[in-house]
C-alpha cells in the first residue's frame, strides 16, 4: 500500500501540470469526441494547448479510418487545427510497422474494413485482393501463395471464409501474425457495444495457436512511431491522456510517461483504485497518476 496514483486534480494543479508539460498524447474515442460528437470544450482545449506552444497528437486505436479521414472529421467536429503530422492511429502505424520495421517480403492478408487497407496502400504495403463470390468456400477457394503476414483489425464485413483463410495463411511460421489493436469492445448509445479488433483477433489466436503482435495501444509501438517523427521527445516532458486503463494508462506506463484517465469514457475511477489497491504489482501500471472529470477542466487554465 502507499502507492500513489488517481489523484483527482483541479484548478491551480491543472494549471501547473500543463505548464510543466510541453507533450500532450490524447486519445480520441472517450476524450475527445463520442464517435460523432465532440466532447463538450475540447476543440478549445486542444486550439488553447496548440497556440499556447505546446506539441499535440493523437493516438487512437480506431483502424478503421485513413489518417486524411480523420483531418477531416477533426475540422467536421470544431478542432480546425488538426493536421495530418498530428495523428497516430493503429492503421497508420501498422502500416509503418510492415514498411519499415519488419519490410513486410511478400503480401499481406487484411481482415479490417476499408480504410485500414487504404492507409498499407498509401505505404506500398501490397495487400491480398478480396474476391468476392459468394459461393466460395475454404474447401475450393484460392490461397495467394506469397502473404507474409496477417493484420486483423476492426472489421465489419467478417466472414467465416476470411477466418479460415487467415488461419491457413497462419500455418506458415514465416507468417506474421500482426493485429492492429487488441481492444475487446467498445461502447455505443444506448448501453450497446461493438465488438473490437481484440476479439477477432482471440479467434485467430485459438485457430492457429499462435500469439498476435499487437501495433496499437497499450504497446510501446506507437510512441516509437511519434519519436521517430517528433525528434527530441523526452518520456518525462509528455502527459498521456485518456479513458481506458487497459489500453491508455498501461500505454503510458509502458512508454514512462505521465498518465491521465478522463472520465467522460470508459473506465470509472473506481476501477483505477481497486488496481492502484491491488496487491499485484503489475496492475500498478494501469493506475493513472492523475484524474479529471472531462479535459474541459482544463479550461480555466488558458484565462489570465
Ligand atoms: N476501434 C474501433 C473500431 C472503434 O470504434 C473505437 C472507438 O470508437 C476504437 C477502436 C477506440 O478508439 P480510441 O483508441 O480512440 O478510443
Ligand atoms: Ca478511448
Amino acid at each position: 500500500f502507499g502507492f500513489k496514483g488517481c489523484q483527482k486534480i483541479r484548478g491551480p494543479q491543472i494549471r501547473n501540470l500543463l505548464e510543466a508539460k510541453d507533450f500532450f498524447l490524447f486519445d480520441c474515442d472517450g476524450v475527445i469526441w463520442h464517435g460523432e460528437n465532440a466532447i463538450t470544450g475540447a476543440a478549445k482545449v486542444v486550439s488553447s494547448l496548440i497556440r499556447r506552444g505546446k506539441n499535440v497528437v493523437f493516438v487512437t486505436n480506431n483502424c478503421t479510418r485513413p489518417r486524411e479521414n480523420y483531418v477531416h472529421k477533426f475540422y467536421r467536429l470544431g478542432f480546425t487545427d488538426v493536421m495530418l503530422e498530428q495523428i497516430f492511429s493503429s492503421s497508420y502505424c501498422s502500416a509503418l510497422y510492415l514498411r519499415d520495421v519488419v519490410k513486410v517480403p511478400g503480401q499481406v492478408f487484411v481482415i479490417g474494413c476499408d480504410g485500414l487497407r487504404r492507409e498499407l496502400q498509401e505505404a506500398g504495403i501490397p495487400c491480398v485482393e478480396e474476391a468476392d463470390d459468394p459461393d466460395a468456400t475454404i474447401y475450393d477457394c484460392a490461397l495467394a501463395p506469397d502473404v507474409k503476414a496477417v493484420l486483423v483489425g476492426h472489421d465489419d464485413k467478417l466472414t467465416f471464409l476470411k477466418l479460415a483463410k487467415a488461419s491457413c495463411y497462419l500455418k506458415d511460421p514465416e507468417c506474421l501474425f500482426l493485429a492492429t489493436d487488441n481492444d475487446p469492445w467498445h461502447p455505443l448509445s444506448g448501453g450497446r457495444i461493438l465488438p473490437g479488433s481484440g476479439s477477432l483477433t482471440a479467434a485467430l489466436e485459438v485457430a492457429s495457436g499462435r500469439k498476435a503482435t499487437v501495433i496499437g495501444k497499450p504497446s510501446r509501438f506507437m510512441f516509437e512511431c511519434i519519436s521517430s517523427q517528433f525528434r527530441g521527445v523526452d518520456p518525462a516532458q509528455c502527459l498521456m491522456v485518456g479513458d481506458r486503463l487497459e489500453t491508455d494508462m498501461l500505454f503510458g506506463s509502458n512508454c514512462g510517461l505521465d498518465t491521465m484517465l478522463t472520465l467522460t469514457g470508459v473506465s470509472q475511477i473506481e476501477e483505477a483504485q481497486e488496481y492502484r489497491d491491488s496487491d499485484q504489482t503489475t496492475n500498478h501500471s494501469l493506475v493513472p497518476d492523475y484524474v479529471v472529470d472531462t479535459i474541459a477542466d482544463f479550461l480555466p487554465a488558458f484565462e489570465e
